[in-house]
């Protein structure tokens, strides 16, 4: 990671910024290819996950050459660690009764997170949902989640950068890496 301080020393360099930027470009083109005609009468409505995707939700929607609203959700879990500990705090003001929704998330572990996100979602009535994740850990899966989009699989590591962080630190981070226990 570029600028690297004592504390950067603690990350191992997974993706670079111009990997990562590379990688969103592609799926923007990719999700503007599959919902041109779906978005034709009203524009794709993209929910991001607060606050781990805020930077690649704003990457990604400048990657989609199509009308789009954003809104955010927020979903966390107790304690100051993101740990999958069962419990979680949604907070939103959405809705989304025959939109089009694209879900956008930084990480997708145990798939806890969006089990729940998918039904708050769907009790909304939406025209239809995907899932889009940046990483994706499938070996640390405990919930089945079926994911239209993945950024990047990544081993069952803990990530930070790039909207992740390590209690609150290191989201401002433009590449991802591996934190060292
Ligand atoms: P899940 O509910 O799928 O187990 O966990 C998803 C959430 O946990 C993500 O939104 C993310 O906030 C957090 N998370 C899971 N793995 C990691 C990780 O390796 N690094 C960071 N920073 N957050 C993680």
């Amino acid at each position: 990671m570029s600028q690297q301080t004592s504390e950067e020393a603690l990350i191992t360099p997974l993706f670079s910024s111009e990997t990562i930027q590379e990688r969103v470009e592609e799926m923007g083109r990719e999700i503007a290819k599959e919902y041109r005609v779906a978005t034709r009468n009203s524009p794709l409505a993209v929910v991001a996950v607060l606050k781990g995707a805020f930077m690649f939700a704003a990457d990604l929607l400048r990657a989609i050459s199509l009308p789009c609203t954003i809104d955010f959700i927020s979903a966390s879990s107790y304690g100051s660690e993101k740990t999958s500990s069962g419990k979680l705090t949604l907070r939103h003001t959405l809705s989304l009764a025959d939109r089009h929704v694209l879900l956008v998330e930084d990480i997708i572990d145990t798939g806890l997170t969006m089990q729940v996100l998918t039904r708050e979602v769907m009790e909304m009535k939406p025209a239809s949902l995907k899932i889009c994740t940046l990483l994706d850990k499938p070996h640390a899966r405990k919930h089945p989640v079926e994911i239209a989009y993945t950024g990047f699989m990544v081993p069952d590591t803990f990530i930070v950068g790039y909207g992740t962080d390590y209690n609150e630190r290191y989201r401002e981070l433009p590449a991802i890496g591996v934190l060292r226990s």
